[in-house]
């Protein structure tokens, strides 16, 4: 196989990953990053500070033999645990027995990552902001921070791993003639708030769980940290009645963690500095095409599909399309038109249904979580689920728990089965029959 000179623009998680995967085949990777070197920084304020790692990120780490690494500073979640306004909590398994998804830092996973390249020689370079890219010469553009001019690098194949705001996008965009576009912001932002650590270390909120409290047009989730501490984000309008723009005193948000988010005003002393002081940061969802030129160039991870983060899948799907690229290297030794071209084919419409997804759950999320109807069907579900595992699998599994199945496959299986629950849904008396067999094979029997 040939060796190729590769170029990676943006050392964040998907860029990182994906030079272990071109390392380990041979390649020549040299990645280009924007940010001071993370390993000698803190984490920039108002990007996530932990994340939810799943079966489909989880196997794409395996490929390249780093899976347990990883594990090794993640929190296993196995279910979610909703707080209801009345100070009930109510913990929702995710899966079967054995089954979570995983809890860990933004910034420890990217610096292990970063690590692990550049013991597989890969070249970090960072303070290097992509202002350009010449499609003639294959010649990236890079700004330093308080140098006059530019610096340029050629490669023979680059990739454009820079994020949701993507440079490299830009300059895609602007060299094609037929680039289609389309970004969305929803109508709430979000606000990170630290929990910290009870007593030496002590968790004090319930350690292997993702919280919740659901309160309809907005909620707050916690996730937490190695350290005993959860990062809580609140997820919020950004006008309207009960939104960021009438949370302007000190007083107002003490008034209205209290009354919202009872007990947890109480976790975090410095709630009103925090809240005043940390970002308040918007959620966009961004959809593009092609993603490819001429087999030399390819966006991927968000700089190709940035989601909202309410399915958690962000980084997951970024990981997948780093585990399908090194599928068809493969499947087209060092046919890098095939290789590319292939590349966007597959995964458009797995994105395309994981943005779909991501927004519809954020509905589940802040209003469905405490809907003793919505309860009820999810409990039948996980019955079906239990009794008929291949013909029944929850949305949610299909997504989080299913590497086999596409995204796109998930969506529409998804979607089906909703439509059928929906309908069985009316059935007198449903909360006395959630167990009848009888009932669970006439769904079934539907799904065929
Ligand atoms: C609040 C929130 C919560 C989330 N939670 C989850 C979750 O639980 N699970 C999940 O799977 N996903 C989650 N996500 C999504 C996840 O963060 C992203 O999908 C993931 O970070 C994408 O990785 P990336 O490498 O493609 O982009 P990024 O992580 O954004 O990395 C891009 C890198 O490119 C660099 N860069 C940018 N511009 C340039 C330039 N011009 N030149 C050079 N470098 C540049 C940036 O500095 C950055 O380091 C969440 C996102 C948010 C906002």
């Amino acid at each position: 196989m040939k060796q190729r000179k590769i170029a990676i623009i943006g050392a964040g998680l998907v860029g990182s990953l994906l030079g272990i995967f071109l390392a380990k085949r041979g390649h020549q990777v040299f990645v280009f990053e924007w940010r001071p070197d993370m390993r000698k920084q803190s984490l920039q304020a108002g990007r996530s500070i932990n994340l939810a790692l799943s079966d489909r990120g989880l196997s794409a780490l395996n490929e390249v033999g780093i899976k347990d690494e990883i594990l090794n500073i993640a929190i296993p979640m196995p279910g979610r645990l909703i707080h209801n306004l009345d100070g009930q909590m109510n913990f929702q398994p995710y899966g079967k027995e054995g089954q979570a998804i995983y809890s860990v830092s933004r910034s420890e996973l990217n610096i292990r990552l970063v690590n692990i390249a550049e013991s597989l020689g890969i070249r970090f370079q960072f303070e290097k902001k992509c202002t350009a890219i010449n499609w003639q010469t294959n010649e990236i553009s890079f700004n330093e921070p308080n140098q006059p001019g530019h610096e340029n690098f050629q490669a023979e194949i680059i990739f454009g791993a820079d994020g949701a705001y993507a440079a490299s996008r830009l300059q895609h965009m602007l060299g094609h003639q037929k680039f289609d576009y389309h970004q969305h912001y929803i109508d709430c932002g979000y606000k990170e708030l630290s929990v910290p650590a009870g007593p030496r270390g002590s968790f004090l909120l319930k350690k292997n769980a993702l919280h919740i409290w659901p309160r309809k047009e907005y909620m707050l989730i916690a996730l937490p940290n190695l350290d005993g501490s959860f990062t809580g984000t609140l997820f919020f309008p950004f006008s309207g009645e009960q939104s960021f723009e009438k949370l302007i005193s000190p007083e107002a948000v003490q008034y209205f963690f209290k009354k919202e988010f009872p007990g947890i005003a109480d976790l975090i002393p410095d709630l009103t500095d925090q809240f005043f002081n940390n970002p308040t940061s918007s959620l966009v969802t961004v959809q593009c095409y092609p993603w490819v030129r001429d087999g030399k160039f390819s966006l991927i991870g968000d700089a190709a599909h940035a989601l909202v983060p309410f399915f958690g899948q962000g980084m997951n799907c970024g990981f997948e399309d780093c585990l399908v690229l090194n599928q068809l290297m493969d499947k087209f030794p060092d046919q890098w038109d095939e290789i590319l071209e292939n590349f966007q084919q597959l995964r458009k419409p797995d994105a395309d249904a994981i943005a779909d997804m991501a927004i519809n759950n954020f509905v589940e999320m802040r209003s469905k979580t405490a809907d003793p109807v919505f309860l009820l069907q999810k409990k039948i579900e996980a019955r079906l689920h239990d009794k008929f595992p291949d013909k029944w699998i929850p949305s949610y599994s299909l997504v989080t728990f299913s590497t086999q199945i596409r995204y796109s496959e998930a969506l529409a299986r998804g979607n089906k089965q909703e439509a059928i629950m929906l309908e069985f849904m009316k059935t007198d008396n449903i909360a006395e029959r959630w167990d009848d067999h009888d009932l669970h094979m006439e769904i079934i029997n539907k799904v065929d």
